[in-house]
């Protein structure tokens, strides 16, 4: 079953957070997310390699063959998910502030806490699919340390570091939507999608 939905890691490295849409599929109450596969290329030894989207990972190794139902390494793992998160318009949101593991969000005559939710994006990114950017506790705690946003080469989605990438600055990023590993940014840097909008909303790491 599809629905609206937010899904994050605490530890992954990498992550998508600009979306064409809010849907995801599985047993999502118990954070268990469908695998969505997308080719990626190939591995050093030539076999097929894609990306698993939900979970983060590389899919095509030989112990991902032998288990023959067609799921990434991470499907077992549960995730943390927002069912049915609020999407909201750049334009209504004041602040974002990072509270007690989860967000408070504030503008005029909203003042909300929530695991998660939706930015409406359209226009926000070079890339036109983008309609969404789903921010979560994690995003926002990466913010802190990034000095800017880089797309992917191949797909052209903005790029999130997270975890140990997030706080230490790197040429070479691996891109969450299709798991192309080889975009060069510039200059070494922490990539974050949320940078871009630093001039609209006031972005912050402690309760205020
Ligand atoms: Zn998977
Ligand atoms: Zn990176
Ligand atoms: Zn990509």
């Amino acid at each position: 079953m599809q629905r609206e939905a937010i899904a994050w890691s605490a530890s992954a490295t990498t992550g998508a957070i600009a979306l064409a849409d809010g849907l995801l599929s599985g047993d999502l109450e118990n954070g268990l997310l469908d695998c969505r596969l997308n080719p990626a290329g190939k591995f050093r030894n030539g076999a097929a390699r894609w990306w698993c989207v939900p979970h983060q990972c590389y899919w095509g190794v030989k112990a991902d063959l032998m288990r023959g139902d067609g799921r990434c390494r991470a499907a077992a793992a549960p995730l943390r998910v927002a069912l049915d998160p609020p999407l909201l318009e750049v334009g209504a949101v004041a602040s974002l502030t990072l509270h007690q593991g989860a967000l408070r969000v504030q503008g005029d005559g909203l003042d909300l806490v929530v695991p998660a939710l939706a930015l409406a994006a359209a226009g926000l990114f070079d890339n036109p699919a983008i309609t969404r950017l789903n921010v979560t506790p994690p995003a926002l705690a990466a913010l802190a340390h990034a000095d800017g946003c880089v797309d992917c080469a191949r797909c052209g989605h903005p790029h999130l570091d997270l975890g140990a990438f997030a706080t230490r600055a790197h040429r070479r990023h691996t891109c969450g939507h299709c798991g192309h590993d080889s975009t060069h940014s510039s200059a070494a840097m922490v990539s974050n999608p949320l940078y871009i909008l630093r001039g609209r909303i006031a972005f912050a790491w402690r309760p205020v």
